[in-house]
């Protein structure tokens, strides 16, 4: 899990990609920067499952590399998040052009590119794509909290957190609020983020261990310390933080 490819993932979670695809060619800087996107990989992996052999041909390039083949000054190449490659077809315009449709569906979507017009120098029958940096195992839990979240709180379940599903958040303490449906979906998430819930678990139950967790989450996210409070409330900011509203 995180925002760059591990080394026991390629060729398992990905199971058609090895990292060295990715190198950049140069021969002087380390190859891969700070690593390769996990969501530029689950973009081509879903690819590559549909339409078969799929060639890199540029992947992580440093910043000379990147200059010296004519890349944009803010190529995401530059941060692992973005690669080149060819499809069996590609010699078609028509299918470049129908996979670039295809990626804009796909979750993690940023940009693609390919030569429609023929007037670029060096990118010939490929093309690129460049994707969000995000940790995608992280944002699938945090879909499911956000939809199982709106569910026990009565707002419409459709995944997305807004200002309809914070006004609907309830406040949350070992005094109050404490055995509220909105704690089991709470608990799942926190433990998705690494988060301790001791002895209790994933119980629905707001107790002790939870208070103790959600204080140390409030300092995590960097509340000022008169809110770590452990009380888990929209208006102390704590509910912000959890949907990604802040
Ligand atoms: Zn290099
Ligand atoms: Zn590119």
């Amino acid at each position: 899990m995180g925002k760059y490819v591990l080394d026991e993932e390629w060729g398992t979670k990905y199971p058609n990609f090895k990292k060295a695809e990715f190198k950049c060619p140069c021969g002087k800087c380390n190859g891969y920067g700070d690593g390769i996107a996990s969501s530029l990989l689950v973009t081509l992996q879903k690819l590559r499952d549909k339409h078969g052999k799929l060639q890199i041909t540029s992947g992580y390039r440093c910043a000379s590399h990147n200059k010296a083949v004519g890349g944009s000054t803010n190529s995401k190449h530059m941060k692992g998040q973005a690669a080149d490659f060819y499809l069996d077809g590609f010699n078609n315009q028509s299918k470049r052009v129908d996979v670039i449709n295809e990626l804009k569906d796909t979750e993690y979507y940023n940009y693609s590119y390919c030569n429609v017009n023929g007037n670029h120098p060096n990118m010939g029958n490929v093309v690129h794509v460049d994707t969000k940096l995000v940790d995608p195992d992280e944002d699938t839990a945090y879909k499911t909290f956000v939809k199982d979240l709106q569910v026990a709180i009565g707002a419409n379940p459709d995944g997305i957190a807004g200002p309809e599903t914070l006004s609907k958040t309830p406040t949350i303490s070992t005094s109050t609020g404490w055995n509220h449906k909105a704690v089991k979906p709470l608990q799942v998430y926190l433990q998705s983020l690494g988060y301790d819930l001791g002895e209790c678990g994933v119980d629905g139950k707001f107790g002790k261990d939870m208070k103790a967790c959600i204080k140390k989450y409030q300092k995590d996210v960097g509340l000022a310390s008169k809110y770590q409070d452990g009380i888990v409330t929209a208006k102390m900011y704590t509910w912000k933080k959890l949907l990604k509203l802040d």
